[in-house]
């Protein structure tokens, strides 16, 4: 996916914010780098800037870069893709200390910004084959939030499915208050004229509801046609909704307009919803949920 890609255009584009969105979910790419993906433009005072450039388009951001790559701090070694099956690489760096040292500046950055009224803290995490996560509980204390997120899904093509609840019942296990992009990593199944099956969206959201966790919807790869579904699902069965941009690119500001049309086209009003709040009670799920 290109920048291009990840920039969402309204289908109306007289589009205004109705009120201002929070995102629990995005990264900062300037230095030290805590996440590697996005570009170093996307810096706290760029966050700042989006305040007063769109006041009514805000209300809150919480920051949460990606464990792994504060725990891994080689960028090409980094994706869970190299370390989903080997951990050996998140033993090599903690044991150097490296690992130790980006979690501690971590934490010194985060309270750094955090006021709890317009910047929140937090982390994006994510399970090994094995269930294991690149921070431990300890590097996770105090942050507001933790998103838990399946990115690397590997195995059989045919046996998608299966792949698809094995994982979300690994990133249910971890102390997470939030599934990122729950189906993001099944886009390949999904157009405009032929969405996911409903039955997957359901049993997706009895899962996540099960675990007490809230669902995400995530403008940085929209998927619209999935999104309207799962936020209607949501709202059916009383679930908690995290607005997230997941923003990478400073040029994704606008994409505020993704969480206006899903809302508009699944025929829900935005206070009928039960929006998500930090308040970090996450504690590691259950097993059973695999
Ligand atoms: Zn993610
Ligand atoms: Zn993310």
């Amino acid at each position: 996916m290109s920048l291009e890609d990840c920039i969402y255009r309204s289908y109306n584009p007289e589009r205004r914010p109705s009120h201002p969105w929070p995102s629990w979910h995005n990264h900062t790419g300037s230095h030290p780098r805590f996440s590697f993906c996005p570009t170093p433009g996307l810096s706290i005072a760029r966050y700042e800037e989006a305040f007063r450039q769109e006041p009514d388009a805000w209300e809150c951001f919480a920051i949460s870069d990606h464990a792994f790559s504060i725990a891994i701090p080689e960028p090409g070694k980094s994706w869970p893709h190299v370390w989903y099956e080997d951990e050996s690489i998140l033993d090599t760096f903690r044991a150097t200390g490296d690992t130790q040292r980006r979690f501690k500046a971590y934490r010194e950055f985060c309270e750094s910004f955090r006021d709890g009224v317009k910047f929140f803290t937090g982390m994006e995490i994510e399970s090994s084959l094995s269930g294991r996560m690149s921070a431990t509980m300890e590097e996770m204390e105090g942050l507001d939030l933790i998103i838990g997120s399946i990115h690397h899904n590997p195995g059989e093509p045919e046996k998608w499915v299966e792949r698809h609840f094995f994982q979300l019942g690994r990133a249910l296990a971890l102390p997470c208050d939030i599934i990122g992009h729950p189906v993001r990593h099944l886009r390949a199944h999904s157009t405009q004229e032929q969405p996911l099956p409903e039955e997957i969206i359901d049993e997706t959201l009895d899962m996540i509801k099960a675990a007490g966790v809230a669902i995400e919807i995530n403008a940085h790869y929209p998927q619209i046609q999935d999104d309207v579904l799962m936020l209607r699902g949501a709202c059916e069965r009383g679930m908690e909704v995290a607005f997230s941009m997941d923003l990478h690119y400073p040029e994704e500001f606008g994409n505020w307009r993704y969480f206006e049309d899903v809302v508009e086209l699944s025929e829900i009003n935005y206070d009928d919803l039960k929006l998500f709040h930090p308040r970090r009670s996450a504690v590691p799920g259950k097993m059973e949920a695999v």
